[in-house]
């Protein structure tokens, strides 16, 4: 059952009990209505009590059922809500850990509600598109008031129950525990439910909602300051204004008619593109941490301290996932003043977070007190991960692998941060190649929530399970990846910049392709972010690309603006110009003619390009390789590569990632569009070859999965 119940003297006691977050799919809101009845029919029941089993309250609705019949079927979340307001006895919520969305909506329905300090509060549906669909956006309001339940509804925050039980005059707790332990707490609720059982109120969230003292005038500010706010992002995302909205039905209708406001725009968000997108991606997030062949049960190596090999940017901003979780780090580097520089960094990072009010001075002096740096290699011997950053050569990474292996302890993880070598070829230079496994982080390191775990041939079980669960103490999402030359991201990417230079050299101005790509969602295009990383990475990379592959074509565009010294920012001028210490892209004259000349120089005659055809190109590369890449098993899943994109390359979430977009558009559709492009006399043919993946699955009618 997802739920049990308990007599306790004369109070029902009802225990969600479906983990990991007590969902409120179809079977538990079932029991909990049977749960009821027995609680009705029994005479020496007073009062009932609703816990949560396990870790939390309620995590909300199951997103499983979204989109499907079973989310509607009755009971549906509303109709037990509803029952629990009408029920005879009183029903108190005892809540800890967390309540949240469709948790916290049930809460709210209830005629009680106590909670335990500490407990996680949220109305996080706008992160899926959507606005509270069970009267959250009606009771929230009419519980701590309109401008609180606003912030909380409209950014999908979380919150502590001790800092919501201080709003004055607040009816969401009706008390708070310190109770020691969630058994005690559920004992304390009993005993508060006992004081109670004698009087049931009338639902006591149906009035007209707090205005908090605020006057008309106040209150028509704040929630136009909140709509300002959100007018730039609304045709990405336009489910936060219909919070807004729905907020605002409690001060200018009723209670009914608030909620049947709210119960008509989430059922038509549900239905937007943009709610699947992030449904999808919330679902992705939460599988990209699953390896099929890897069981949940695989018992894990310990990591308890850290070395770094290479001081440099990678390894600087790395070590700080390693302090923040408080493992004590080495950073090692042949290099003593790039040692230094690295602890200067870092300590100034952890500076500017103090200033932020983001990091405390005591919590700054505990991970500062987990950092040593040492020339010495030697002092690899005591760390459970050795983890390499140092320059991507493959002598270096051999003589720095050679000497890891001789020195490191057995059953040590070996990682390499390298970004285009082959793992097979460095696990070889150890005796280990079991234990040895990419870790590919994003730059800055420090900030950056992606990391690609690169699986090699030969990576043990047991080193996959373990850095997957390391990943998550330090905050990353983790994505697995198979050996390519680029893994996944970066080997996608690739396809995408060489279909941005061919657009400049056909047409384009990069400010145009950078435009045409921002509008469409992506946090920057594709030249101001080689500008930001440097375009001489790109360059070397081509270099070797022209000696290994001359048969793959790249315009030679890129090279040229490299051959002028522009390397972007570090320079102050690449694609753009940018004045000294600024990061505002400004257009290049210079670069203007430089292309003008470049194509005069080939005999190509500029041509107006759409902004549809440059999206569709970048976007449709991307596609293209992503099937390569989910057809050679190098990623799990599609859902796998959209996570990569949305979280380390800025792709929009509100298109749920390449892959998702791709299925969104139809793939024959893509199929169609990429035949037209193939007809392009720069490259076209030999580019915009349909992936055998894509070909089979339009043949099929079938989907990325
Ligand atoms: P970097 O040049 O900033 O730093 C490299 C450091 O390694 C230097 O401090 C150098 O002194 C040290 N080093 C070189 N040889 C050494 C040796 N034999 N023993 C000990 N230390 C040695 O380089 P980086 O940008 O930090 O890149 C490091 C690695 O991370 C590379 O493999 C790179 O491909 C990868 N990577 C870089 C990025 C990025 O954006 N910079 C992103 C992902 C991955």
């Amino acid at each position: 059952m997802t739920a049990s119940y308990e007599a306790r003297g004369s109070v029902g006691l009802i225990s969600l009990n479906n983990p990991p977050v007590n969902g409120l799919g179809l079977a538990t809101r079932e029991d909990i209505c049977l749960h009821l009845d027995t609680a009705l029919n029994d005479a020496s029941i007073k009062v009932v009590v609703l816990v949560g089993a396990g870790k939390s309250f309620s995590g909300g609705a199951d997103i499983k059922e979204f989109g499907t019949p079973k989310a509607l079927q009755q009971p549906n979340l509303l109709g037990v809500i509803e029952t629990i307001e009408r029920f005879a006895k009183p029903v108190v919520a005892a809540i800890h850990g967390l309540a949240m969305g469709g948790g916290l909506e049930l809460a709210l329905g209830c005629h009680y509600r106590v909670a335990l300090s500490g407990t996680n509060i949220a109305m996080p549906e706008v992160k899926l598109g959507l606005i509270p669909g069970a009267g959250g956006t009606q009771r929230l309001p009419r519980a701590i008031g309109v401008q609180y339940a606003l912030e909380m509804i409209v950014s999908g925050a979380s919150e502590k129950s001790d800092s919501l039980v201080q709003i004055e005059g607040q009816k969401l707790f009706d008390q708070l525990f310190k109770s020691k332990s969630v058994e005690d707490f559920v004992q304390d609720a009993c005993t508060y439910a006992n004081s109670v059982s004698l009087a049931r109120p009338l639902p006591k969230l149906r009035d007209n909602a707090s205005r908090g003292g605020q006057d008309e005038a106040q209150l028509t500010g704040l929630f136009q300051g909140v709509r300002d706010k959100l007018a730039q992002s609304a045709r990405h995302f336009p489910a936060p204004l219909k919070c807004v909205d729905a907020v605002e039905k409690t001060l200018n209708a009723t209670f009914e008619q608030g909620m049947l406001y709210e119960r008509e725009v989430f059922l038509s968000l549900m239905q937007t593109p943009e709610c699947k997108a992030l449904r999808h991606l919330f679902s992705a997030q939460r599988n990209c941490s699953k390896i099929d062949d890897v069981p949940a049960v695989t018992p894990l190596r310990l990591v308890k301290t850290v070395a770094i090999i290479g001081a440099g940017t990678m390894g600087s901003g790395i070590s700080m996932n390693f302090l923040n979780a408080l493992l004590p780090t080495t950073i090692i580097d042949t290099n003593s003043q790039a040692l230094d520089r690295a602890r200067s960094l870092i300590i100034k990072n952890y500076e500017s977070q103090i200033a932020k009010g983001k990091l405390s001075e005591a919590d700054f002096k505990k991970r500062i007190a987990c950092l040593r740096t040492s020339i010495d290699f030697g002092d690899i011997q005591t760390a459970d991960l050795v983890l390499e950053a140092v320059f991507e050569q493959m002598s270096v990474k051999e003589e720095v692998f050679k000497k890891i292996d001789a020195l490191a302890k057995p059953g040590a993880i070996l990682a390499t941060n390298t970004s285009t070598l082959d793992i097979n070829t460095i696990a070889s230079f150890t005796s280990r190649p079991q234990d040895v496994v990419g870790l590919h982080f994003f730059s800055p390191a420090n900030i950056m929530k992606l990391l690609e775990v690169v699986r090699a041939e030969k990576t043990a079980l047991d080193v996959l399970a373990t850095v997957m669960d390391l990943s998550k103490s330090i905050q990353k999402t983790a994505v697995v990846a198979g050996v390519c030359d680029g893994f996944i991201g970066n080997r996608m990417l690739e396809q995408y910049v060489r279909q941005a230079f061919f657009l400049v050299e056909e047409g384009c101005s990069p400010h145009q392709v950078d435009q045409a790509i921002e509008r469409f969602g992506f946090a920057m295009g594709p030249f101001r972010m080689y500008d930001l990383a440097g375009n001489d990475i790109g360059w070397a990379i081509r270099k070797r690309r022209y000696l290994e592959k001359p048969e793959i074509k790249y315009s030679k565009i890129a090279d040229l603006i490299c051959e002028h010294g522009r390397m972007g920012q570090k320079t102050n001028a690449g694609w753009y110009d940018y004045l000294p210490g600024q990061r505002k892209a400004i257009v290049s004259p210079l670069v203007e003619t430089l292309i003008d000349t470049f194509r005069k120089e080939k005999g190509v005659v500029p041509r107006s390009i759409s902004d549809q055809e440059i999206c569709d190109r970048l976007l449709f590369a991307l596609i293209n390789e992503g099937a390569y890449i989910l057809e050679e098993g190098i990623a799990a899943r599609a859902g796998d590569i959209d996570v990569i994109y949305t979280t380390g390359y800025g792709f929009p979430t509100h298109t749920g990632g390449p892959m998702h977009y791709a299925n969104h558009l139809g793939l024959q559709a893509v199929v169609k569009r990429m035949q037209e492009f193939a007809k392009n006399p720069v490259d076209g043919e030999a580019f915009w070859r349909p992936a055998p993946l894509i070909q089979r699955l339009c043949a099929s009618g079938e989907n990325f999965q």
